[in-house]
């Protein structure tokens, strides 16, 4: 592991400078240090300093209090926002969630005697290329290992999130959990189980992406996590749950398509997904996949019931559903409906009847119809023979074709 790597960017390294040439104290801290350490692109580069957020403030031209409650200040410089935090501790979680109280600090020991895992506890000062690193941190990282900073249970106990942070930061990283760290998440559920919906589907989230979600799932089962923010999956059993973790862990790293495999064995995809508060978007998109769990690959039989399958799945979920479909089905068949669909052009051809070169007003002008329900019928007839052969696929030839196939729609809707 070699400190030399990724330089922190411009922006950030600015702020940083910036205090210390006013006189206070200020390094890079958490996840920007560990992420250096083990070479990866940290997602922000925090800094901590000594100085209170009143002295941020006035140092800097553009600075927005965002969270000031926390001592937070974002500091834009060369268009980076940039957190910088006061130094601080914490004093009693009466609620398991936040603390009661945020004291300032001016003793960067303190602030990182507060973090969660060793490894997120240390800072580094880019001027004189010092580590620190009270909590043995950088062990732990060379060791593959995540381990709470002082005692787990007390520490799970003041912030029920930590446990799912713990399993989310092993799944990422792919390290394993310090037996102290992983003991106490069982015995520290009670505080899991007061946090809120929205922490938990953020990690929950980062675990499922990560480049181990099978090994997180089983994780989140044999601890018990699972079963306080996903019981229905949990109640599935660990052989079934076992399942699912290792179809997880052939997918592409798409969340509708990692949660679709998660809620496959559950009857209502939609509870869980709004209990977690996931996007409308989200929801939809998972909750449509899901909605093909009855389907089997080898159903479509005739070039028009693959093309009215994939009109129905839609262009931009069609990936997404041979992917779930490979992951917890016969990955034979559902990789030979792919080819299907690709041998008929499906993927780009026209999957509805907007895609057609002919509309209503054609077939009103061609047959005399008045605006109704037929013309629409019409139009999906229409549809699916160009489905059944693509040469139709053609202005001149659909618009000779609508007096043949209208007379195949019958009467019982003509106005
Ligand atoms: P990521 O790369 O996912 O952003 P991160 O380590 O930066 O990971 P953040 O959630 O951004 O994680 O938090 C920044 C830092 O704040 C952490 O590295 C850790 O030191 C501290 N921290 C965050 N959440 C907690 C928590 N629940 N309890 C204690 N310390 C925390
Ligand atoms: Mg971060």
């Amino acid at each position: 592991m070699t400190a030399g790597g990724i330089p922190p960017p411009p922006g950030a390294r600015a702020v940083l400078d910036a205090l210390q040439a006013a006189g206070h104290e200020a390094v890079f801290v958490g996840g920007c240090v560990r992420d250096r350490l083990l070479g990866r692109q940290a997602a922000d580069w925090d800094v901590a300093t000594d100085a209170l957020p009143e002295a941020v403030m006035a140092l800097f031209a553009k600075a927005i209090p965002t969270g000031l409650q926390h001592g937070t200040v974002t500091v834009v410089e060369r268009g980076e926002p940039v957190e910088v935090t006061t130094y601080r501790v914490e004093r009693g979680y009466a609620d398991g969630r936040r603390p009661d109280e945020v004291i300032y600090t001016r003793a960067l020991a303190d602030d990182l005697g507060r973090r969660d895992f060793t490894m997120n506890a240390m800072a580094w000062d880019p001027v004189t290329d010092r580590l620190v690193d009270p909590f043995g941190g950088r062990a732990d990282l060379e060791a593959g290992r995540v381990r709470a900073v002082g005692d787990a249970v007390e520490r799970f106990t003041e912030d029920g999130l930590r446990p799912l942070r713990a399993v989310r930061f092993a799944a990422v990283l792919g390290f394993e959990l310090h037996p102290p760290t992983e003991a106490a998440i069982g015995a520290t559920r009670a505080t899991f189980r007061r946090v809120s919906a929205e922490r938990v589907r953020v990690e929950f989230v980062k675990t499922l992406l990560s480049a181990r979600p099978g090994w997180g799932l089983e994780v989140l089962h044999t601890t018990g996590l699972l079963a306080d923010f996903l019981p229905e999956v949990d109640a599935l059993g660990p052989r079934r749950v076992a399942g699912l973790a290792a179809a997880l862990g052939g997918t592409p790293a798409r969340l509708a398509v990692r949660l679709a495999v998660t809620l496959w064995g559950v009857e209502d995809a939609e509870a869980p997904l709004r209990r977690l508060t996931f996007s409308n978007a989200e929801r939809r998109a998972v909750v449509h996949l899901h909605g093909f769990r009855g389907l089997a690959p080898g159903a479509p039989r005739t070039d028009v019931e693959v093309w009215r399958l994939v009109a129905a799945v839609g262009a931009e979920a069609l990936e997404d559903l041979l992917a779930v479909g490979e992951a917890v089905g016969d990955p034979a068949a559902w990789r030979a409906l792919g080819r299907r669909i690709d041998a008929l052009g499906a993927r780009g051809g026209p999957l509805s009847t907007r895609a057609l070169p002919v509309d209503g007003r054609d077939a009103m002008a061609v047959l005399g119809l008045p605006p109704s329900r037929r013309l629409g019928r019409l139009l999906q007839a229409l549809l699916e023979r160009v489905w059944a052969d693509p040469t139709l696929a053609d202005r001149g030839a659909l618009l000779a074709l609508m007096p043949e196939v209208d007379a195949t729609l019958g009467d019982e809707e003509a106005p």
